[in-house]
């Protein structure tokens, strides 16, 4: 009896690992509306920005993000959310310096930089980046963010960082990080666990000031 029962069990368990293995996870790490949304675009093409004007894009902004598999780094699918948030980054009409896959609603840890600290100054990604270490030395500057149209506001952030993350290649890699970049990056690791930059601002997004004066 026991032994039909557990087998029973076994098959209920397999069942329900089915269903979520078909309609909650998918292809490489994307759930399946979050594969659809990228494939609903060819690669030049730019993505909804998600903002927190929506209040169920502002739910999303706020969630947790999942790591992405180094085998999935050159796949298909994470190339073309790559290429397509450069698109969005770029697009001249609402130009940034950086963007966070949950501002495209992709909850992975993928971030796209510019890199003003290299030559022709490429705006480049990075896989599953964390913060290792921050430095002393501490100034406030303005920043602003594509999820939050309109205003900005001054944040206090580490002049520099170390880095840790997969390159394009899916290769580990740690450096240091000086100055506006160091800024740029610990404002999109923020995108990956829910931080907004106005929660780094006192009395929050309310104090935010219009981003057209001074
Ligand atoms: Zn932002």
């Amino acid at each position: 009896m026991k032994l039909v029962k557990r087998g029973k069990r076994i098959k209920v368990w397999l069942f329900l690992y089915t269903v979520l293995f078909v309609f909650g996870c998918s292809e490489d790490g994307l759930k399946r509306d979050e594969a659809r949304l990228v494939k609903s675009g060819k690669a030049t093409e730019k993505m909804r920005l998600f903002t927190i004007d929506d209040s169920s894009d502002s739910l999303f902004l706020r969630q947790p993000t999942r790591k992405i598999e180094k085998e999935s780094i050159n796949s298909k699918l994470i190339t073309l959310l790559r290429k397509r948030m450069l698109a969005t980054v770029t697009d001249v009409d609402n130009e940034g310096v950086g963007i966070a896959a949950p501002q495209v609603g992709v909850g992975v840890k993928l971030i796209l930089v510019q890199r003003f600290d290299k030559e022709g100054e490429p705006i480049e990604p990075y896989f599953n980046p964390e913060i290792k270490m921050y430095g002393d030395s501490v100034n406030a500057g303005f920043e602003g963010c594509l999820s939050v149209p309109r205003y900005r506001g001054s944040v206090s952030r580490s002049q520099n960082i170390e880095v840790s993350y997969l390159d394009s290649m899916g290769k580990k890699q740690r450096e240091e990080i000086n100055g506006f970049v160091a800024v740029i990056f610990q404002h999109e690791i923020d995108h990956l666990s829910g931080v907004m930059y106005f929660d780094h601002v006192f009395g929050g997004y309310d104090a935010l000031l219009p981003y057209n004066e001074e």
